[in-house]
């Protein structure tokens, strides 16, 4: 029987670094759905190919294209006894379909992890980050500043900017649109008793900890 761990948080937290973290200290499969979509359309999957019709329209992916990618490589080989879920599910609907979906094999979401952060600590996390136009280097005003001279220097050119969806009112808004999808997730999960907060804001290495002891907790004993 496989272990199933969904990994949940605001833009900022550092839910990609610490789901690869995770996946890498406890040898599990790390599910990331973005890569997941860009890998069936990179190998023209047949469902690559219709998730593309409309990605290259400026669309999102329906949902049912998206978890009948998941369910299908769930079942290849690329999938280990311990699978950690990051990126979905995202709606209530998608949470319901990967339970009748685990359930049909006699599995389950053993826990589902919520990262968490202050949306101060989060804007100022974001609206922090500086990019290179030449060479696509990330800084940060406070933890991983560029040089004084405003170069960059990984190329040594001068055109670090901020994206605009890093700026503090475009993060304000990313942020309330993560609350008001994902309230409900955490609500249900809740109400299942799977959920368990982990304060984001602490170093990655008292984070990562705490997550890898919590996904050990919840799993088949087997030792
Ligand atoms: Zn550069």
């Amino acid at each position: 029987m496989r272990q199933f761990v969904a990994i949940f948080g605001p833009p900022g937290v550092g839910k990609g670094t610490q789901a690869k973290i995770a996946a890498e200290k406890l040898g599990m499969t790390h599910v990331d759905m973005g890569n997941i979509i860009r890998g069936y359309m990179r190998d023209n999957h047949a469902l690559g190919v219709k998730a593309r019709e409309f990605v290259s329209h400026g669309r999102l992916v329906p949902s049912e294209i998206v978890e009948e990618m998941l369910f299908d490589y769930l079942e290849t080989d690329y999938v280990i006894s311990r699978v950690l879920l990051d990126g979905f599910p995202r709606s209530l609907v998608q949470a319901q379909s990967i339970e009748k979906y685990l359930d049909g094999r006699g599995e389950a979401l053993s826990v589902v992890i919520n990262l968490t952060a202050s949306v101060e600590t989060l804007v100022s996390r974001l609206s922090g980050r500086r990019l290179c136009r030449a060479c696509g280097a990330v800084y940060h005003m406070e933890f991983n500043r560029p040089p004084e001279d405003g170069s960059c220097a990984s190329c040594g050119k001068f055109e670090l900017y901020q994206r605009d969806d890093d700026k503090p009112d475009t993060v304000r808004t990313r942020l309330e649109t993560y609350n008001s999808e994902t309230a409900p997730l955490i609500d249900y999960f809740g109400g299942q008793g799977v959920i368990r907060d982990v304060d984001g804001q602490r170093d990655i290495d008292t984070v990562s900890a705490d997550i890898a002891r919590i996904i050990q907790e919840s799993g088949p004993k087997d030792a």
